[in-house]
């Protein structure tokens, strides 16, 4: 779908290089995204007049052919050529409808120790899997926000697979985020790469825990939220680009001072929410097992499931 957009931001009617710059510098490189917006949505953004917001994003509606209707027989076909992407749990893959599907942002959120970081590292493994082996024959893009990427788990997680660990790591692009603007910047480098090599799976680990801390208090709180959707919607235009898994992890919201809150709401609330195709809860069960929970789904009914995280990675 993405691929048939050919043409620059330049090319649009009444933009010339000066308009081009501003769109840039706002953060605005592409067509679709200036087909979805609203005029005085565009012209705050990116300060130009409202009436060049209005032409320019007619010119981008068709040049992106939004708008049109398709028939589901067609929408069905594509999504038939979506993969699933195995946890390497049946348990936790059924639940899934078959694995983390490409094209979709996948949110796993939980408390600390629920293996949110453990069924990351499996990932990375099992994306270099060949097709029938429930992988991608792909490589792995990984943002670690919390510095708890271990490529000895890796190397673990590699052998009881019966992969060379040497070789399952030089496919893993490991980039540290130091802080929330950081982590939207390193976006232009995981484009730069998808040129050089197939990705399969893009990780972030922890999408929130630098939004969290740098944007506190209620006065924050809408600001937070703007740069999280923008964060949010770069994941998802790569996952759609590159047909590839975006995996994220999520922790949940302490609330000492709500009695009836929900203590397992995740941070980012609707925006992270409605972004996310699929949200998995996980809870710690006894020991090694954990338990993880289909919140949000198009098409699946919520269930749960019930897997292990071992030295040999994630199991049923
Ligand atoms: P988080 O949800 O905070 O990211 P993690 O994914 O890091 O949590 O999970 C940490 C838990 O994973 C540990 O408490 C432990 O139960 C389990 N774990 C970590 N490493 C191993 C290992 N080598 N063998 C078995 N279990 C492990
Ligand atoms: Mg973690």
């Amino acid at each position: 779908m993405s691929e048939e957009i050919t043409k620059e931001i330049e090319d649009l009617p009444g933009v010339g290089p000066a308009t081009a710059e501003k769109l840039r510098s706002a953060s605005i490189t592409d067509l679709m995204e200036i087909a979805v917006s609203s005029p005085s949505e565009l012209a705050e953004l990116a300060d130009i007049s409202e009436s060049l917001a209005a032409k320019a994003i007619r010119g981008a509606r068709e040049a992106a052919d939004v708008g049109g209707f398709e028939t589901g027989d067609v929408i069905f076909q594509r999504r038939k050529s979506l993969k699933k992407l195995t946890t390497n749990s049946s348990k936790l893959d059924e639940l899934l409808g078959g694995g983390l599907e490409t094209g979709s942002i996948t949110e796993l959120y939980g408390a600390f120790a629920s293996g949110k970081t453990q069924l990351m590292h499996q990932l990375c493994v099992n994306v270099q899997l060949k097709e029938d082996e429930g992988g991608l024959g792909r490589e792995t893009v990984y943002i670690d926000t919390e510095n708890t990427f271990r490529p000895e788990r890796v190397s673990q997680m590699a052998l009881a697979l019966g992969m060379d660990p040497s070789e399952v790591l030089k496919r893993i692009h490991v980039a540290r985020a130091f802080n929330s603007n950081h982590q939207m910047l390193l976006m232009d480098s995981v484009s730069d790469l998808s040129k050089e090599c197939s990705i399969g799976i893009l990780i972030v680990d922890s999408l929130t825990a630098h939004f969290r801390a740098e944007y506190a208090g209620r006065g924050a709180l809408a600001n937070r939220q703007q740069k999280l959707n923008k964060y949010m919607h770069s994941l998802l235009r790569f996952g759609d680009l590159n047909s590839c898994v975006i995996a994220v992890t999520n922790q949940v919201q302490a609330q000492p001072d709500a009695f009836f809150g929900d203590p397992t709401r995740p941070i980012g609330g609707h925006i992270v929410g409605h972004t996310a195709t699929y949200r998995v809860y996980l809870r710690r069960s006894k020991g090694e097992h954990r338990i993880a929970r289909l919140v949000d789904s198009p098409c699946l009914p919520e269930g749960e499931a019930i897997f292990r995280i071992t030295q040999e990675g994630v199991g049923d």
